[in-house]
């Protein structure tokens, strides 16, 4: 089983599984990425996932569902324009050999959801929309910051040979938050200098593996000392319960430049 970024509009991805000429896309925004890949590439679309309502990941869906007739699954939190299956957390369905499970993950969006699978002799796979990014998190348009973190904390907790199958190229940017926040973290340091080499040749830094976003991504670091200290030089008023960290460094990226 292959999986392929396919970039859609200025810093989107389209995630494709492919297996025995037939695909599944995550999130497709726009159509016409996946259309010149199936037809290129001589495969049949047989399933697409969408996890959260916004225009940029379910743009194409009404097209390719009309084109290809094939299932689509959803958030049942969400109210989607076109046809498709309801998941909840714990839901789970199969695609191919793959068994996928639902997990729920609002903050970005109130009704998002993430999709968990493990292939055979693979590491396994995580869809997870706009809620974590590789060294950031999404932003909190519908849901709060108790909400993202609990989210957060949910992936966080799956294997860590998991493969972050995140929904924008925002890794560059969201590390230079990350060294703001972390200017001693070694791992970090290095990621920099491995993601910086991959975007020169125009290479996605994703999927991103969820041992190392425990290592550098400050979202998921907000229990350590380091994160702790950082937040309230920003945020002085801050009490240290997590919630209160986690709150402030999101207020923190959003005005940061
Ligand atoms: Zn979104």
């Amino acid at each position: 089983m292959k999986l392929i970024p396919l970039p859609a509009f200025s810093d989107n991805y389209i995630w494709l599984l492919q297996h025995e000429g037939l695909a599944l896309v995550v999130d497709p925004g726009e159509s016409a990425p996946v259309s010149k890949w199936l037809k290129e590439n001589k495969h049949q679309l047989d399933c697409i996932l969408v996890t959260h309502h916004h225009g940029d990941h379910t743009g194409g869906v009404a097209a390719l569902q009309s084109e290809w007739g094939v299932k689509v699954y959803g958030p049942s939190q969400e109210s989607l324009p076109f046809e498709y299956t309801p998941l909840k957390q714990g839901a789970i369905f199969a695609w191919s050999h793959l068994v996928f499970q639902t997990l729920d993950v609002p903050g970005h969006t109130a009704g998002h959801i993430a999709y968990w699978a493990h292939p055979t002799h693979q590491d396994p796979l995580l869809f997870c929309g706009d809620t974590l990014f590789s060294g950031g998190c999404g932003r909190l348009f519908e849901g709060t910051a108790a909400q993202m973190l609990k989210s957060l904390t949910q992936l966080a907790a799956l294997p860590g040979n998991t493969r972050v199958c995140c929904a924008h190229e925002y890794t560059l940017s969201n590390l230079k938050f990350a060294k703001a926040v972390e200017p001693a973290n070694l791992s970090l340091q290095k990621y920099i200098a491995h993601c910086e080499h991959l975007r020169a040749q125009n290479l996605p830094t994703l999927p991103a593996k969820l041992a190392n976003e425990l290592q550098i991504n400050p979202f998921l670091r907000t229990r350590q000392a380091s994160v702790i200290e950082a937040v309230k030089k920003f945020a002085p008023q801050s009490s240290s319960k997590e919630v209160d960290i986690f709150a402030n460094l999101r207020q923190w990226k959003n005005e940061y430049k």
